[in-house]
């Protein structure tokens, strides 16, 4: 498929738009003086699959639709190609669009549903009725048109609403929780699916969820949001094993947060002390001796000194009890208590080669200083 849209808006330079955020805001209630988005700036690039991931509340959903045309900007600029839009109507950006509660129209047939942005764009009935075939093949279902909504699952509907949004060739497409209806294993199926039709059209998604696991699985990169501003950016490998900032680290995954007092530097590397035990720790800053921080490490990235699993790459090392010890089938999940108290969570494979810790045993684990980082 080419990008060169019927209604083609901007240039082609690849066939996904680039979209550009800088210093977006929105207030909703001027009374109010909150910020819904509070200066996002972000390079959406051609044919990328960005997904904003962030508790409900952060802005995703109010920054969707400043770039959809539904909302205002309070301040800031949004570009698509280059080219501002703040004052383009939402008709003209020509988006698709997908969001959670399908918004199918109810008593129009699947074909009509899928030909309706054809028709409101004046394409002649036989073109017409060749990108809606098009389009539900796109989706896996060819031989669907004539149903009515009501007569498909919700995982259909949802397939639907994706042929709906990309009939027309729109070389951006936005998407607000369009699995968040769905069970887990449908979800899960849609995942892949969404995954494959990116790769298919080749055109720019930008996918709204609050559902990290999903964010991984399915992104090129991820915006965090959190209180309307961009907690960080990369790519879900740069987000799960870099956390910037104890938020990213806390809501992408599990981490550990170790309390520690600076002591010394060694490259980018910094020495820091933690329960009475000197920890090294990854650092993009130059903390300076004697300051608080907060290690963090991810729980599968611990192991017990004694097990199987030791005895590999430069390690930190830590006393501690067993407090409490779950078999959950795949994984162990030890919580763990340091020295004056510190809760540390240990997930280890399960193995009957490995032995399985009791409630009170001591035991010192040990973890890659590569996995540690100073947030
Ligand atoms: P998210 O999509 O991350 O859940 P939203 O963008 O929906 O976040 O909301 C961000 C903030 O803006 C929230 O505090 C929300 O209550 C507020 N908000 C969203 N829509 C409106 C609206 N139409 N009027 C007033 N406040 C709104």
């Amino acid at each position: 498929m080419t990008g060169a849209g019927m209604n083609g808006a901007g240039s082609a330079s690849g066939s996904g738009a680039s979209v550009t955020l800088s210093n977006l805001e929105k207030t909703y209630d001027r009374a109010n003086a909150a910020k819904a988005v509070d200066g996002v700036s972000l390079d959406i690039r051609s044919g990328e699959f960005l997904t904003m991931l962030g508790p409900s509340g952060s802005g995703k959903t109010t920054t969707l639709m400043m770039i959809a045309g539904f909302e205002t900007p309070t301040a800031g600029d949004i570009a698509i190609d280059g080219k501002s839009v703040v004052a383009m109507p939402p008709y003209r950006r020509n988006i698709g669009m997908v969001f959670q509660n399908y918004a199918l129209f109810p008593h129009l047939t699947v074909e009509e549903n899928v030909g309706f942005p054809l028709k409101q764009r004046g394409v002649p009935k036989a073109e017409r009725a060749k990108l809606v075939a098009e389009a539900l093949e796109l989706v896996h279902l060819p031989g669907y048109g004539a149903r009515y909504p009501r007569q498909l699952s919700g995982g259909q509907q949802q397939r639907v609403a994706v042929a709906r949004a990309v009939v027309f060739k729109p070389r951006l497409l936005l998407m607000d929780e369009p699995l968040g209806a769905l069970d887990k294993q449908l979800r899960e199926n849609l995942q892949l699916e969404m995954r494959r039709l990116h790769a298919d059209l080749g055109i720019t998604f930008i996918y709204v969820t609050h559902d990290q696991e999903e964010a991984l699985t399915m992104s090129d990169r991820i915006a965090v949001m959190n209180d309307g501003k961009v907690a960080q950016v990369g790519s879900p490998e740069d987000l799960y094993d870099r956390p910037d900032n104890r938020f990213v680290a806390g809501f992408i995954g599990e981490s550990n947060f170790l309390p520690a007092i600076v002591r010394g530097l060694e490259d980018d590397v910094v020495i820091a002390e933690c329960e009475g035990t000197l920890i090294r720790a990854l650092c993009p800053g130059r903390p300076t001796s004697g300051e608080k921080v907060t290690l963090t490490t991810r729980p599968e990235r611990l192991r017990f000194t004694d097990g199987a699993w030791s005895g590999t790459t430069p390690q930190n090392r830590l006393s501690v009890t067993v407090t409490e010890a779950v078999f959950a089938g795949e994984r162990c999940r030890y919580m763990l208590q340091a020295g004056d108290g510190t809760s540390i969570v240990l997930k280890e494979p399960s193995s009957t080669a490995i032995r399985r810790r009791a409630v009170g045993e001591r035991a010192e684990i040990a973890w890659s200083v590569a996995d540690t980082i100073l947030v």
